[in-house]
């Protein structure tokens, strides 16, 4: 959680200056989606998860909540140039993160625009998604952070 936090406060006031719309895949009890929020005022945040079950307070408008498998309905929006991909549905389970990291990497690099920046607690190994250095209070491989190019 830290990891994430301190991941996304690094890359927010770069996404702050680029056009494009955010993407929170896995929005969970919304605690990611809330922070996004106070850090991006203004940005237009879509989030997916394949339920809802966030808190009351971190529930996204209904126009910005797209629920249902990540892999189908985010590939709906490829081709968005979005600023900012963060990607929190990792499982701790190595089996299932390494399925998801067949078709993860893909569908970020086609949903980001050039430039845009990737954030994901699992990894992103993709030609188009360069891998960028996390703050010093980030142990390696915890959390990945990419630029498109
Ligand atoms: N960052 C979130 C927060 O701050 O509360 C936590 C996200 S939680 C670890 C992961 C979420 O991703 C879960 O709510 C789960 O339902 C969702 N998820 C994981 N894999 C998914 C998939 N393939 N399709 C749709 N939702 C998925």
């Amino acid at each position: 959680m830290t990891a994430q936090r301190d991941i996304l406060d690094q890359v927010c006031p770069e996404v702050a200056k680029m056009e494009g719309l955010v993407l929170e895949l896995g929005l969970g009890n919304g605690r990611t989606f809330h922070h996004l929020r106070e850090r991006l005022p203004g940005r237009r945040i879509v989030v997916f998860d394949r339920a809802l079950g966030a808190h009351a307070s971190s529930i996204p408008e209904a126009e910005n909540l797209v629920l249902g498998e990540i892999r189908e309905t985010a590939s709906r929006f490829i081709g968005i140039d979005a600023a900012l991909v963060h990607a929190d549905i990792g499982t701790g389970y190595d089996d299932r993160d390494a399925v998801t990291s067949t078709w993860l990497p893909d569908l970020i690099a086609r949903l980001l625009r050039v430039g845009g920046i990737a954030v994901s607690g699992t990894p992103l190994d993709h030609p188009l998604l360069q891998r960028l250095p996390p703050p010093p209070s980030v142990p390696a491989d915890r959390y990945f952070v990419c630029r498109r190019v």
